[in-house]
């Protein structure tokens, strides 16, 4: 059995096999278990076709967000917005000030756990309390019986739905901990909609939004670029990717079958999509698995779902730490000299918070005082009693499961540039979407060899106008939240990392790409998607 080894003492010698042992869930396990990033990437690229099926929870959802157009930045008004994500609900009001700048008061509560696995009135009810709060706090002034003057509200809510209105989603599944049933297959803008009402508050649930897809509407909002952000990314709790398609791919929007599609806004030919990458791969061909990450599933409320999410995330990391931990103490002795009390967090199902591996990664002392300290003050082992192998030791599995974290996100974000042509000129579209039907063969030559070292427009194609600089210089886009992001040291490096040895991308490709933080993303976002609600749909 390959997964057992021999117990033995943690000292000298034995710490060889302390780097066999963990090199199972190592990073470059991802590469050396006979599938490649790029194979990866190439298969999460083959999910990105659609199909009506995928609705499941078995591949990625792929759920079309009745989003059709991304902000330039001079967006303006004030708007109401709440985050149902995974460990806090927010509530807050934007002003947004049309310069891509923005106000923001918020106000923010953990969610109760018992909330997490209740019943929907429980946690509705609760959620509109906030609500209620925060609009009595901050917006007295809103109190008015004319529904025109009612405040707008994004929803943001950040768990699958199957989306059919800018206003209007079912939900598909709970993810990251939720289990709530009776939620399953209604609509949460109404649910919301339903507890608001009877607190009797002045407030319209305008829109309803996936965090993944705030997060790239902040981004765009703030950071407006010639191109547009092309993905808003979470690392957090959980994970997921939300991305800029052509509509005539979506056959979701276009299909016949696609019976109850709600109105949508057609003209820029595009929308955004939520890939609902977290399931990707749910029957685990293709990803890293270890007799750690298989015990959380066993362990998990959805075994058998979200299977990328469950070695990506913050709410996972944790967890694979302590089953590998917890499995070590057990075959070779690790911690063997040192008291763990019963109730200890490392004797605690889901509890190890992901700020323990960014503070243990980050340790860069000789005699691995951080380690020991932190070991200390999370899992209320002594730190004098821990010895400098057992502080290698632990820091070897952080440093492997949130590597591994990185580089598989890698591997989506990798996907989706390729998917949408964002590497390659667009000589490489086919001829009929390039308008050049009506050219001689030779003229089409000679266009698609201007407009692959110009990448303009036909419009622009003048045979005086001056070429524009090389189009591959161009800067790709990528709006990311999420505290693994934000806070796991080193994470975006290892995902740059991973993007160079994409042979698609190679070191220019990955410079190309530009990613950064989007602050405050899912409210900012929200109340920018309730802002289109109000033009385009009148919601
Ligand atoms: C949910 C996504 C969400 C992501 C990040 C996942 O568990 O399914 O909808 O975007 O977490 O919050
Ligand atoms: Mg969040």
């Amino acid at each position: 059995n390959p997964d057992v080894i021999s117990p033995g003492s943690l000292t000298s010698s034995e710490s060889i096999s302390l780097f066999e042992y963990t090199s199972k869930i190592t990073a470059q396990q991802t590469l050396d278990s006979g599938m490649s990033l790029v194979e990866k990437a190439t298969e999460i690229a083959g999910e990105l076709e659609y199909s009506p099926e995928q609705n499941d929870g078995r591949d990625m959802t792929m759920i079309p967000t009745y989003v059709t157009s991304v902000p330039n930045g001079t967006e303006k008004g004030v708007y109401l917005a709440v985050d149902l994500g995974g460990t806090n609900f927010r509530v807050c009001s934007v002003v947004l000030n049309g310069d891509t700048t923005f106000d923001l008061t918020q106000s923010k509560v953990a969610i109760p756990k018992a909330l997490m696995v209740s019943d929907s009135h429980s946690l509705f009810s609760f959620l509109a309390k906030q609500v209620a709060d925060f609009v009595e706090t901050h917006h007295s002034d809103h109190f008015s019986e004319d529904p025109e003057h009612h405040l707008r509200l994004g929803f943001t809510f950040s768990f699958p739905v199957d989306q059919k209105a800018i206003n209007k989603g079912y939900l598909i599944r709970w993810t990251k901990g939720f289990d709530i049933p009776d939620a399953i297959g209604k609509d949460v803008c109404a649910l919301l909609q339903n507890e608001i009402d009877a607190l009797g508050l002045p407030v319209k649930v305008a829109a309803l939004v996936n965090d993944t897809v705030g997060t790239l509407m902040a981004r765009s909002y703030t950071s407006p670029g010639k191109t547009g952000t092309l993905l808003g990314a979470i690392f957090g709790t959980g994970t997921n990717g939300a991305y800029v398609e052509k509509l005539d791919r979506i056959t979701k929007m276009t299909s016949a079958s696609a019976k109850d599609v709600g109105e949508y806004d057609t003209s820029t030919g595009e929308m955004v999509v939520n890939t609902e990458w977290g399931s990707f791969d749910n029957a685990v061909n293709v990803l890293p698995d270890s007799p750690y990450d298989r015990l959380l599933d066993q362990n998990s409320v959805n075994p058998g779902i979200q299977m990328f999410e469950k070695r990506v995330s913050g709410m996972f990391l944790g967890e694979i730490l302590r089953n590998a931990i917890l499995s070590m103490k057990q075959d070779v002795g690790l911690f063997a000299t040192s008291t763990i009390a019963e109730d200890s967090v490392l004797n605690t199902p889901w509890s190890i918070d992901t700020s323990l591996l960014s503070y243990i990664e980050a340790d860069s002392t000789e005699d691995f005082s951080v380690t020991k300290e932190q070991l200390q003050k999370d899992l209320g082992i002594s730190a004098s009693t821990i010895s400098d192998d057992e502080a290698r030791a632990a820091k070897i599995l952080v440093h492997a499961i949130g590597k591994r974290s990185a580089r598989l996100s890698a591997v989506p974000i990798a996907a989706i540039v390729i998917a949408t042509g964002k590497l390659s000129p667009p000589a490489q579209a086919p001829i009929d979407d390039l308008g050049l039907k009506d050219l001689s063969l030779v003229g089409q030559g000679i266009e698609i060899l201007r407009r692959a070292i110009g990448g303009r427009s036909p419009a622009d194609l003048s045979a005086d106008a001056p070429l524009p600089d090389i189009q591959d210089e161009e800067p790709i886009d990528i709006g990311v939240d999420g505290s693994v992001v934000e806070f796991y040291p080193g994470f975006e490096e290892y995902v740059r990392e991973a993007l160079r040895d994409v042979p698609e991308f190679g070191e220019k490709g990955e410079k190309r790409i530009r990613m950064g933080v989007a602050k405050d993303g899912s409210g900012v976002g929200a109340a920018l998607i309730a802002l289109v609600a109000k033009m385009q749909y009148s919601q």
